[in-house]
């Protein structure tokens, strides 16, 4: 089905209720955009939970997700997502971001949209259908790539704080700049946004690093003071110091740098996450030395730690925690491989430490080179070059990645003629730190031969 079919669909239904019913937001937006999606939001003139039941009978939906307290339901239709909102009003109390609201005409709810470009609608009534309704010239700033609001920023920022990481998202998914009033209300309102729930400052936020160009709003959540409201240990990483002839980066750009590099290769958010937070506690752990300058000992241990407390604060998954952990505890792992000489137990540790997210550590790895001479550019990326080649070989030969112990408690159990109890994991621990020394081959056979020939150690 397409678009147009599904509109003049869904507008005769309307129709029916006498209601008028448009589309409006991103939808259209995007489509001016040149890039239509199969989101559509629609604000419907009349009782929107009435006409959800018409359109569940008429279109045969089988589920409708209904908020009646916000007056805003949601249907899934011919891979289409579609969310529909009665028109309203909207009033704020200062103290919460819960408006009262009342039914209102669709002038009036245009007029409570978040951004310009997101105030257009779209006409799909038969008389005038494809007609697009612009009060506040969103066309003209899709056109000149600009965020401003509709009605004075600063209240509107006020009303719904959450509206200033949108303007930023909106900025950095398009390449569009902020209007300059706009940009000052966000400065002026930012610590607003403590009213503002962690979930959804998370949503945005997570929106914000998934960009193609994620330090475009990094960026300006750093300038207008939105970053210090819920990650001010970011901001402590701006900054950089001169001692004697030794000065260090700032760690600020160079994490923004990180993560554009990450971008490049890879979608995933989890992974950009740890790109943020690789260096986090460098800042804590910088130190002076005399002669040999600056020195950032254990950033990577104080960092895992800080990574897990702030992702926690944030809300975000156990998953997604204990993944940014272990790359940020094991980020400086493969350089120290280069610079020693390359031991196939060294590797072996780092495959069996990093498992599934070996190559992940390598992408971060590459990403963390944002040196400007090519030279030494090339030398690295070399240098890791080489050093997955070798990785490879050993991970063929080892089968370290998804390590399993090759020999189980029962065998050991009867090795020994013993119970259940601690020698047993004694005895596997002692079989797999063998093996990653390269004592013995990571073969069940093998393993059990070297019981065997140690069984007087556990006696
Ligand atoms: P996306 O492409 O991310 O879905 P969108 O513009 O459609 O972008 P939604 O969050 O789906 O954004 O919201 C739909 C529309 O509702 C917006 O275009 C905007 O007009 C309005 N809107 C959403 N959130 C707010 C808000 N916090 N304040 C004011 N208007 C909002
Ligand atoms: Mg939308």
């Amino acid at each position: 089905m397409t678009e147009n079919e599904l509109f003049k669909r869904i507008n005769a239904i309307a129709q029916s209720c006498d209601y008028k019913i448009y589309v409006v937001g991103g939808f259209v937006r995007d489509k001016i955009l040149g890039k239509p999606g199969k989101d559509i939001d629609f604000v419907v003139v009349g009782d929107a939970m009435k006409f959800a039941t018409v359109l569940k009978k008429e279109l045969k939906i089988k589920t409708l997700v209904q908020y009646p307290r916000f007056g805003t339901f949601m249907a899934n239709y011919k891979g289409y997502s579609l969310e529909f909102v009665n028109a309203r009003e909207e009033s704020y109390d200062f103290n919460s971001r819960n408006p009262v609201t009342k039914q209102a005409d669709l002038l009036t709810d245009l007029s409570r949209r978040d951004f310009t470009i997101n105030t257009l609608a779209m006409d799909i009534s038969e008389e005038n259908f494809g007609a697009v309704i612009d009060v506040y010239n969103g066309r003209e700033d899709i056109k000149k790539g600009i965020i401003r609001t509709p009605l004075e920023p600063g209240k509107t920022f006020s009303d719904d704080p959450l509206r200033m990481m949108r303007a930023i998202r909106f900025a950095s998914r398009f390449k569009f700049e902020i209007e300059q009033d706009t940009f000052e209300a966000i400065t002026k309102n930012a610590e607003r946004l403590a009213i503002i729930s962690v979930e959804r400052i998370q949503d945005e936020f997570n929106k914000i690093l998934m960009a193609d160009v994620p330090s475009f709003g990094l960026r300006l959540l750093e300038e207008c003071g939105l970053l210090k409201q819920f990650l001010p240990e970011a901001i402590v990483m701006k900054g950089v110091e001169q001692k004697k002839e030794f000065h260090h980066k700032d760690v600020f750009y160079h994490t923004l740098e990180v993560i554009d590099n990450l971008a490049k290769t890879s979608n995933k958010l989890e992974l950009r996450l740890a790109g943020l937070f690789h260096d986090i506690a460098k800042p804590r752990t910088k130190r002076f030395v005399e002669a040999t300058g600056w020195t950032f000992h254990g950033h990577e241990v104080v960092g895992e730690r800080m990574a897990r407390a702030i992702l926690k604060r944030l809300k975000y998954s156990n998953e997604i925690i204990d993944y940014v952990k272990k790359l940020v505890r094991l980020h400086l792992r493969p350089m120290a491989l280069i610079s020693d000489e390359v031991t196939d137990s060294a590797m072996r540790r780092l495959l069996f430490l990093a498992g599934n997210e070996f190559d992940d550590l390598m992408i971060l790895c590459r990403a963390d080179i944002t040196s400007k001479n090519p030279n030494r550019v090339k030398r690295y990326l070399g240098n890791y070059e080489y050093l997955l080649k070798k990785v490879v070989e050993v991970e063929e030969r080892d089968r370290i990645r998804n390590f399993q112990p090759p020999v189980n408690g029962q065998e050991i159990m009867a090795i020994f003629n013993c119970k259940p109890g601690r020698l047993i994991g004694e005895v596997k621990k002692f079989v797999e730190e063998a093996i990653l020394d390269g004592e013995v081959e990571n073969d069940h056979d093998a393993c059990i031969k070297f019981i065997l020939d140690n069984k007087n150690r556990f006696e």
